[in-house]
Parts: C-alpha cells; structure tokens; sequence
C-alpha cells in the first residue's frame, strides 16, 4: 500500500521513508521545495517507481495537501518545526497546529483510500516538570508550555514554544477526530516519542545543519559539559531507527487504533552517552569529552521525568529497543 511521509527530507522522516521501502509499501514524501527532494531521490534511487517526491511548499496554507492525499492508503504526519531560531510562538505554533489539522481535512476531503493517520508528537506534548520523580503516561498532558506562551508571549522560554506548538497540534488532532468522527473512513494514532538520536542520514552539509536533538548530543559529546552537567542533567531518548521502526509497524498493528503511544528507550544522563561514545572505539578519543565515566549510573542518579513505554509493548510489540552504543556508533 501507498504511505505519504510528510517533510520527507527531515532527520527522523527518512528513516521513516527508508523503513516503510524496505518492508515493501511505496511511499510518497512531501517536501517544500523540489530542491529539497533531490538528496531524498538520490538515497531512494534504487526504489524506481515506488518512491516519488512532491512538492507542499506551506505546510499551513488551507488545501495544502489536498492533492497529496489522493491515492494514498496512509499517512505519516511527521513535519514539524524543530528548532530555536524562530522569531515569535507562532512561528513555530501556526505550522505545527495548522500543518496537522489542514493534512485531516484534506484526508477527509480526498483521502478515499486512508485507513490510518498516524501523527509524530512528541513526550514534549505529555511532560510537564514536576517537583518530584514521575513516571509519566499517556494519560498526561503537557499544559505549562501553553500557559508560558499564553501569559509570557516572546519572553516565554524558547522549548516552550516548541512544547506548546507540538501540545496544541497533538490536541487540535484529536479534538478534529472528536468532531469528525461520523464521517471519517480513517482513524488516528499519534506517537510520542523523547529525544531522538542515532545517524543522520538526511541532507547536512554541515555539523551546524544537524537537527536539533543531534545538534544537542554531537556539541555535548565534543565540547562537553562541565562534569556536573553530564552527570545531572539528560532526559529521555529512542534511537531514530527504532522510531522509524514504530512508525511501520503502527500501520500493521490493528490493536494501534486510536491509540496515544509514547516510545521511549528510557532515561539517561549526558554522562551515560559519553561513556557509550567513549566506549564503542569509532570516535578518535582526543575528540571526545569524558566527564567522570559512571557518573550517570550512581546509585543516587535521579531521573524526575520517565515514560512508561508498556503501551509501545503491548500494543505495537516493542520490547527491545537499540542500545546507547549502536546507537553513538551510528
Ligand atoms: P527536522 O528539523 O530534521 O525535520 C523537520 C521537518 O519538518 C523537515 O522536513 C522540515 O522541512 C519540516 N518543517 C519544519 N517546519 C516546517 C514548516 N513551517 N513548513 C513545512 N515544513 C516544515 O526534525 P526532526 O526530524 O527531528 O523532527 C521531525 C518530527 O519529529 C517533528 O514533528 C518533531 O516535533 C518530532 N520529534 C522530534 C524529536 C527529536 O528529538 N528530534 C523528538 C520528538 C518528536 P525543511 O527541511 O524544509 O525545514
């Protein structure tokens, strides 16, 4: 059957791309220019006929994938705007919102043959800080970043805004379900996953082009954070090939409809990533930073924000995920 991956050139959507070719389904991407679908042709070259590029220059515009959904069996939200160099909230809070709700009307409207709509949220619409360690499911909501926006506008902390962009989209999607339901041929389920790591195989000409998550882990593995910082502060973390992996099979699973499914590998410590990179001997060793090894497993490490993953288990049959190391070792 026929897959449309949205922002086909971005970090995590190859390897969706990548994944969804090699178990057979021919896959349409969408990207913002035809520029930007040169380098995603190339990589798929070999796939001939089953791979093809268009161009959805604005992701927000009313209509915008209106052709794009025509002939398309299912579809994988995944564009998104991941990063802090935007000007204002709703740079970041208009494409996400608008991007998610506009692919569901136009699903609705001439997506004949969609069965699934799958969306890629993020932890970043479930978490919100807590004053001691929790263990968060998908019952619970990110609200903070919303409020930060609403009440502090620009001033509001830069992740806020990417908090509050992907929370507003992932319940705009569902509130679109909720009314539409009636007349809907197709249903939803969204991923969250944590933070994404692991090669990059996209378009980057540059270190300063990798995505944000990499772009995090790369300047912490070379420059370092001071030893407190590696050995306090993480999050936690999926490898992009496993993401990719529950992107396929979130189309398989029956068991996956309508579902909210968080996908995490579990928590970490910078520190433990530096071990694994020092570790794993592909990096030279002057390269890398080394912080104080173990200081990320010490009895005392505190983890305030987890996920339960049970529902990734149960439903789509995850129960092993890469380690750090295949996962530095790219
Ligand atoms: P990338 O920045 O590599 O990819 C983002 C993709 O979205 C690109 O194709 C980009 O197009 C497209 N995009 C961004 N803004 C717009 C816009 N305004 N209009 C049209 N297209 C746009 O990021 P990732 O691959 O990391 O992220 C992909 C998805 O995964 C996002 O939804 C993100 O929120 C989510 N996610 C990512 C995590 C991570 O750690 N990386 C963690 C959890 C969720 P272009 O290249 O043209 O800018």
């Amino acid at each position: 059957s026929k897959v449309l991956v949205t922002g086909a050139n971005g970090y995590i959507a190859v390897w969706v791309v990548r994944r969804l070719l090699e178990q057979g389904y021919v896959v349409r991407g969408t990207v913002r220019s035809a520029a930007k679908g040169e380098h995603v042709k190339k990589l798929f070259g070999e796939y001939g006929a089953k791979f093809e590029v268009v161009v959805v220059e604005d992701i927000g515009k009313d209509g915008a994938f209106d052709d794009a959904v025509k002939g398309i069996d299912a579809i994988e939200h995944v564009a998104s705007p991941f990063h802090y160099n935007a000007q204002d909230p709703s740079d970041l809070i208009q494409p996400a919102v608008k991007g998610t709700t506009g692919i569901l009307q136009s699903a609705l409207k001439y997506g004949s043959d969609v069965r699934r709509v799958v969306i890629t949220s993020s932890t970043a619409a479930v978490m919100d800080p807590f004053d001691a360690p929790k263990v968060f499911t998908e019952a619970d909501w990110a609200q903070k970043p919303i409020d930060d926006v609403e009440r502090d506008g620009k001033s509001a902390p830069k992740f806020s805004w990417y908090r509050a962009s992907k929370t507003l989209a992932e319940k705009a999607a569902w509130e679109f379900v909720r009314k539409n339901k009636e007349s809907m041929k197709w249903d939803l389920v969204t991923l969250n996953p944590p933070y994404v790591y692991g090669p990059t195989i996209h378009e980057i000409s540059s270190p300063d082009e990798l995505n944000t998550s990499q772009a995090d882990l790369y300047t912490t593995l070379l420059k370092g954070k001071d030893e407190q910082a590696l050995a306090t502060q993480g999050g936690s973390w999926i490898d992009v090939r496993d993401l990719a992996r529950a992107h396929v099979l979130v189309l398989e699973k029956e068991a996956a409809s309508w579902e909210r499914i968080i996908v995490s590998a579990g928590p970490f410590k910078f520190q433990d990533f530096v071990d694994a990179a020092n570790a794993v001997g592909v990096y030279p060793a002057d390269r890398l930073t080394k912080g104080v090894p173990g200081a990320g497993k010490k009895p005392d490490v505190v983890h305030m924000i987890q996920y339960d993953n049970s529902k990734a288990k149960r439903v789509l049959g995850i129960d092993e995920y890469i380690s750090m190391e295949e996962c530095v070792k790219g």
